[in-house]
Formats: structure tokens, sequence, C-alpha cells
């Protein structure tokens, strides 16, 4: 099959399975909507190849070329936007908004912002440097692509978290081999069939479809590992590169915390609760995963959430935008995780508000669901549940809320809201993570200016920004001497003369410094 075939052709062959392949299900269904090959070691090798080889030819097209392609696709997503979005949804059982504004308009905000900055951010930089040796050189640090960029994703996001990724290293003047979530794999190739319409070479953008094999397999080729995924799949995936030396970046799991001050706005932080911890079905690795609210405000502020989340629809969102507000389960395993926190929050204490049951037939479906009288002893409070669930913590303090908010081996987001934006920034610096966003939630993976990674057990590396292309680059340092004598001070033969001066004058530009 041709690596970047579109999903209606990679269709079993009139129910003939030819050859090893995954079926790809609607999970707000339970239906089989189209099979994908299952590659082997020896197929992505192959495809890794054939990248290598058109490689070349990409890079040389430099950043107008290659930007040229990019602004064609961000066009062509839109033109086709019903059509991704319905691959998105029948793939991942989320609503067509949570497609639409995460996915679609992301993926064209994406493709416009790395067509347009990578240039920016890639330039060569001229350096001064304080040493007397290079007194006179020019120093110049510059960034060459890797060449061949393995992205690994997860089925969340199928356009944003696998194949966004792909677009800034495509963007730095890599090919890109993309092995997509089994579960998800359809988004990715039709991706695929866009960049190829828009007149990217062949083989630049290849997908390989697959299992953890093949993700496993897709680490020995490349370059470079891009992973988005899990902690656990993350460390394994570090594991296997270090047997090659391969670079990785890691975008992982989190936990984040929502701290809501008593001089919040709590209208407006009910709705950001209600909001960021159900969009996308709570199956967002920045969602609001656990609250923390100043005891002054606790009762109203679950009061207003609980009325807001028991309004969400939740259902199969085939109906199209506007029926329902909370869709599928995506993944059977994600189902068990959370069945399993609320089940033992409840068993410790806790009580579900709101929600608290899942159903399986017909589709996969957890309700929306808040919980109250948590505390950290419940894998609620402390794994990432990664579902529609969210719990609610009374707390004394800010104080409190700082320490408990920090109380995780994850550090991806987290949000505090007060109407004191200077208070709420002071206690955002003291949170461990990698962004805290102040008054909102998310909407730093928006600004593709920022850098977005995680702390801790979140991650290594970051996308966006300088640093999000950058990772997908090789530095280069030239040193350029022109006009020097022959023999410079330093060169054979050593003489004691000379060291003395040379060590005057280090002394002298060196040792100035006070000492203590
Ligand atoms: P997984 O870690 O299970 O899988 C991620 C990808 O890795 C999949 O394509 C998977 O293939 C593949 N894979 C599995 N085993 C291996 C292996 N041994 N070597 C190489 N690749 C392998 O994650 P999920 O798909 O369940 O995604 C959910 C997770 O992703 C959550 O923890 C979430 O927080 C995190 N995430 C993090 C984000 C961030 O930006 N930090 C963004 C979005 C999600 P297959 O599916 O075929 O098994």
């Amino acid at each position: 099959m041709a690596s970047t075939e579109t999903p209606a052709a990679a269709a079993t062959n009139g129910g003939q399975a030819t050859r090893e392949e995954i079926a790809v299900e609607n999970p707000a269904t339970g239906q089989v909507i189209a099979t994908v090959p299952d590659m082997s070691p020896d197929e992505v090798k192959a495809m890794v190849a054939k990248a290598r080889a058109a490689q070349p030819g990409w890079e040389a097209l430099g950043f107008a070329g290659r930007g040229r392609v990019m602004r064609r696709a961000q066009k062509w997503l839109l033109d086709n936007a019903d059509r991704v979005m319905e691959t998105i949804v029948s793939e991942t059982g989320k609503t067509y908004e949570d497609a639409q504004l995460a996915e679609v308009s992301h993926g064209a905000a994406a493709f416009g912002f790395w067509a347009k900055n990578a240039e920016k951010y890639l330039a060569d930089e001229r350096v001064k440097s304080s040493s007397p040796l290079l007194l006179g050189r020019k120093l110049i640090s510059r960034y060459r692509p890797l060449g061949v960029i393995g992205v690994i994703g997860p089925w969340n996001y199928p356009l944003t978290n696998s194949f966004g990724d792909a677009i800034p290293a495509l963007m730095a003047g890599n090919a890109v081999v993309l092995k997509p979530s089994e579960i998800t794999p359809l988004t990715s190739m039709l991706m695929a069939e866009a960049l190829r319409e828009c007149g990217l070479p062949e083989h630049v953008f290849q997908v390989a479809t697959g299992r953890g094999e093949t993700g496993a397999a897709l680490i020995d080729e490349v370059d470079m590992i891009m992973f988005t995924g899990s902690t656990r799949t993350g460390k394994k995936v570090m594991e296997r590169a270090a047997q090659t030396i391969t670079p990785v970046s890691l975008e992982l799991g989190g936990k984040d915390p929502m701290i809501v001050l008593s001089d919040a706005d709590i209208e407006r932080a009910a709705n950001a609760a209600a909001y960021y911890s159900m969009q996308n079905g709570g199956q967002t690795c920045i969602s609001v995963e656990r609250v923390y609210v100043e005891e002054g405000v606790y009762d109203e502020f679950v009061a207003k959430v609980t009325e807001k989340v028991r309004a969400l629809r939740q259902g199969n969102p085939s109906g199209g935008p506007g029926t329902v507000e909370v869709g599928a389960v995506t993944f059977p395993p994600q189902f068990d995780i959370v069945d399993r926190h609320v089940k033992d929050a409840i068993e410790k204490g806790a009580k579900a508000v709101t929600g608290g049951q899942g159903r399986r037939e017909n589709g996969m479906f957890y309700e929306p669901t808040v919980l109250v009288d948590v505390d950290h002893t419940m894998a609620a409070m402390t794994e990432e549940t990664f579902g529609p669930t969210l719990p609610i913590m009374r707390v004394r303090d800010a104080e409190e809320a700082i320490k408990l908010a920090n109380d995780s081996p994850y550090g991806l987001g987290a949000s505090v809201f007060s109407k004191d934006a200077a208070r709420a920034e002071a206690i955002a610096r003291r949170v461990e993570s990698g962004a805290v966003v102040i008054n909102d939630a998310m909407l730093n993976y928006s600004a593709l200016e920022l850098p977005m990674g995680g702390w801790k057990a979140s991650g290594l590396g970051s996308r966006h920004g300088a640093g999000g292309i950058r990772k997908y680059c090789r530095q280069q340092s030239i040193l350029v001497t022109k006009l020097a004598p022959k023999r410079d001070v330093h060169m054979f033969p050593y003489k004691a003369r000379t060291s003395r001066v040379l060590l005057r004058l280090f002394k002298f530009i060196y040792g100035r410094g006070k000492r203590p």
C-alpha cells in the first residue's frame, strides 16, 4: 500500500484482509469504519530509507519553497474543514466543536505560523566572543535539519498532536515519518493526501500505521523522535532511543491543577472549570484535572460548577455541530482508568455530585462527573485521569493550594483564578509546571510563540516557539579566520616568555573581580 493512501482506499478489500491489519472503530458507535495496515519493522525501515532519499530535495527548496507548500496546505485544510472534522469525529468520537476549535483551527494556525516564522527562528546568528584568542574572527551559529524525524502521536488530538508536530519539522527542512495511534490513524492519512495535493514531494511525509511495535521500530531508524503520549510509554521511547543515541522530545501526561482564590470571579472560574475539564471529553493533556478552592468561596464554586456540568449534553456527535457538548471516550482502556479513579474516590469518602457512571454499549461514554470531598489519598487527585471528571477540593488558603498543586509527579499546565492579577501572577510563579494560565486555562497552547512543554514527569523539551523548531535541527558553529598572521602567539613552539605574557594578559582580563 502506498504510504500516503487515503482512509477510503485503506479500507478492507471487500472484507478480505490480505495482510496484518488494524480495525479502526468509531468509539461513539462501536462500528468498524476502516482498516489500516499494521506495518512491520522492515516496512518502517524501507519508509525511512525513502524519506532519507527525498529529504535533500525538500531542504533545497529553502524556506520560501517549503512555506509555499505549507500555505497551500493551510488553505486546503480550511477548504476541506468539513471532511477533516468528519474524519476526526469518526475516529475519536469527539464533538464537532472540539474537532473544529482544537484541531482544524489549530492546524490552520500552525501551517501559517511555521511558514512565516521558521526562517526567523532558524536564521544564522552572528555572535561575538569575549575570548582574546578570537579577536577579529567571525563566529556563526547555524541550524541544519536533522534529516528524518519520527513523530509518534497519541489518539486524543490526531490532527493537533500527531500531525501538528510534523509541520515545524517539515518547515525546518526534514522529511517526516509519522506513526499515529493505532486507534486514530485516519486523520494523519488524510493529511498525507492533503500535503501531496499541495505539492509536497513524494516520501517527504509518510504515515506508518501500526501499533506500539511499529513506533518502536521507527525509533531505531530516524534521526530524532518527537513523542507525545503517556509518561509510561515515554520512558520506553527514551530507553529505546538511548540505544542509538537518538535525540527525543517528550510531551507526556499531566495532572493540571486549577487554583481558585476567594477574590476570583466565581462565575468565570466555574465556567472555565466546567469547560476546560470536560472539553474533548476531558481527554486533553492540559485539561483541568483537579481544583483547589479557598474555603470562603468553595460552596458557591461547587454549586455553580455542578449546575453547569449537569447541564452538559453527552452522546454520539454524529448529529453534527451544536448537538452535544461531550462525546465518547476514545480509547477503551481509558474508560477503565476513569471508572477506577471515580470508584476509588467514592470508596475513600468522596461524593459524585453529578455523574459517576459510564456505559459501554453502542459506544463508550462516561458521564461528566464532579467529585467533592476529595483528597490526595485518592487516585483521582494524584494520577492522570484523562476523562470527563472534575474533583474539587476545599483548601484553607492559597498557601495550601500551592502546596497541593505542587504535590504531583507531573508539571504540564496549571491555572490560577483571582481578580488580583498581580497576586495571581506571584502564585503562578511558585507553581511547578511548564505553563500557568491566569483567569483562563489551556489557552497557552494556542500561543504558538510560547514554549509548551512539561516539567517533571510531564516531559522533556517543548513544542512551539523557537525551541519548537530548533529541536528538529543540528546546530553548527562556524568560525571564520580571515586576516591572521602566519603564526598565532599561542601556537608552537612554546616559549616561557610568551607564556608569562599570556598569563599576565589573562590575569588582566579575568582576574579583576573582587574576592568575597
Ligand atoms: P500512549 O503512550 O499509549 O501512546 C502514544 C503513542 O505511542 C501511540 O502512537 C502508541 O501506539 C505509541 N507506542 C506505544 N508503545 C510504544 C513503544 N514501545 N515505542 C514507541 N511507540 C509506542 O499514549 P496515548 O495514545 O494513550 O495518549 C494519551 C497520553 O498522551 C496521555 O497521557 C496524555 O496526557 C498524553 N498527551 C500529552 C500531550 C502533551 O502535549 N504533553 C498532548 C496529548 C496527550 P499505539 O496507540 O498504536 O499503541
